[in-house]
């Protein structure tokens, strides 16, 4: 016969559990800052685009690592090779003649390993109309600039390109995509991304005859520069352990709001929120170690730290890395990728499943849903086809990426087959993945990101930081 008793203090012991679960995320919940998070956007983005390497990207690493101090972390940076690295000092880039069209150029950008280019004056001219004698003009064009169509511009003559790719008027219409050159230090002349509105009105006026005279200039650096990744650490009591990373460069070379300052002030406050409910033993030390990880240059970076890791890969129990988590242009959702990986599964299951139990509560997201991989970030680098190709250990890192914006225009994107989130409000088959109107560009500002709507970075630590509370102290 079964003692009665036992299956009661059975219920006992494991409600009192998943009481104390809830009490701390509730608790994580309630600390998360709102101003914290968009005080640390625009910290960051005042000190420029944070390339790694440059005097910018290091200034940045040195403040993400006393932050993680002043946290009650322990914090080390960590150098990755030197590479060719780019600072701009200052450019210029105006209407002379005609006066009326002086006030035109405004929120243009210098696209990133454009070469110095004393001050200087120039004629403008349209590249598909007259591209023969371009010897000291500089060129309009809304083409986006090949190496192939650089080469030949260069060769002609020309002294800069201003170009207003993708020459689109829905996106980009009055700030401009920003598309950094080859990193070489012999490109020969400068390029000038402009948006389409300033693109589009230049060039009408050379087709009705007007002659544009332009003053530009630009002061620039470039030449080999380490990287710096900060690694903090709340140490857990056993072996395992968890990364939590963003990369902290703005990876376009603009100012990089969204793209990722946002990233990188949600590591910086998930480690602050659990290091304090540490430290203050409303939680007690985790059982596996949380690293809290700022790449000092995306893609680079991380895959010089697997590198640098070799056989110690094993112990990684899951990566989540945040990019893009400031803005989103039409939905107000929370996304986890890549849910096409198949040892993502466990972790994906915990994400969307938080993503469903508190979707539409107060203070958290109205939709929430994983997706198929798209690529292109810090997550990718430690799936096994890139570890192969880095000659790492073949371990299966469950690893992905959280964000609410991605790209500058909406995609379509089929769902994985077998997953599904109940706080999907779209058909369960699809994903519709939001996007940033600032993507890359030279707007990716504060004011209009991180400023407008914080609550997205938020969520984003909300997400993370209740899943390590299911995960890290197992
Ligand atoms: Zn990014």
């Amino acid at each position: 016969m079964i003692n009665p008793v036992l299956p009661i203090l059975f219920l006992l012991v494991v409600s009192s559990a998943s009481l104390a679960q809830k009490s701390a995320e509730r608790q994580f919940a309630l600390r998360v800052s709102v101003d914290t998070l968009r005080n640390h956007v625009q910290t960051l983005v005042k000190m420029g685009n944070r390339w790694g390497g440059t005097p910018s990207g290091n200034r940045s690493a040195r403040w993400v690592a006393a932050t993680m101090k002043r946290y009650g972390l322990t914090a080390e940076v960590e150098q990755d090779p030197q590479r060719l690295v780019y600072t701009h000092e200052r450019w210029t880039l105006r209407v002379v003649n005609p006066s009326r069209l002086r006030r035109l150029i405004r929120n243009d950008w210098l696209a990133g390993f454009s070469p110095s280019l004393v001050p200087t004056t120039a004629l403008l001219a349209d590249l598909d109309v007259d591209n023969m004698d371009l010897t000291g003009k500089a060129v309009v064009t809304d083409r986006l600039v090949t190496e192939d169509l650089y080469e030949e511009l260069a060769k002609k003559g020309a002294i800069a390109i201003l170009s207003f790719a993708p020459g689109d008027s829905t996106i980009y219409p009055d700030w401009a995509m920003i598309t950094p050159l080859p990193a070489s230090q012999s490109n020969a002349i400068p390029l000038y991304n402009i948006s389409y509105r300033n693109g589009s009105v230049l060039r009408n006026e050379l087709s009705r005859g007007t002659s544009i005279r332009i003053a530009l200039s630009s002061r620039t650096v470039i030449k080999e520069g380490a990287p710096k990744t900060v690694v903090g650490r709340i140490r857990g009591t056993g072996a395992g352990r968890y990364i939590v990373c963003a990369h902290g460069d703005s990876d376009a070379g603009g100012p990089g709001a969204d793209d990722n300052a946002s990233g990188v002030a949600g590591v910086l406050e998930v480690a602050r929120v659990l290091s304090t409910m540490v430290q203050t033993r409303a939680i007690r030390k985790p059982v596996h170690t949380i690293e809290f990880v700022v790449w000092g240059s995306e893609y680079y970076s991380s895959e010089h730290f697997v590198r640098r890791q070799g056989e110690e890969l094993r112990t990684i129990r899951g990566v989540l890395n945040y990019d893009q988590i400031g803005t989103g242009a039409t939905r107000n959702c929370i996304y986890f990728e890549a849910n096409d990986v198949p040892h993502n599964k466990n972790l994906l299951s915990i994400l969307n499943s938080i993503g469903e139990q508190y979707a539409g509560r107060k203070g958290f997201w109205q939709e929430a849903t994983t997706n198929p991989s798209q690529g292109g970030t810090d997550s990718y680098v430690f799936l096994p086809e890139h570890l192969s190709r880095l000659d790492a250990p073949l371990v299966l890192i469950p690893s992905v990426t959280i964000y609410t914006a991605a790209w500058n225009t909406l995609r379509r994107i089929p769902q994985t087959e077998g997953w599904s989130s109940k706080a999907w409000k779209g058909p369960q088959d699809t994903v519709v993945i939001d996007f940033s109107r600032y993507y890359h560009s030279s707007r990716d500002v504060p004011e209009l990101t991180t400023e407008r709507e914080p609550f997205n970075m938020v969520w984003a630590v909300k997400a993370v930081g209740i899943s390590l509370l299911r995960l890290a102290w197992e």
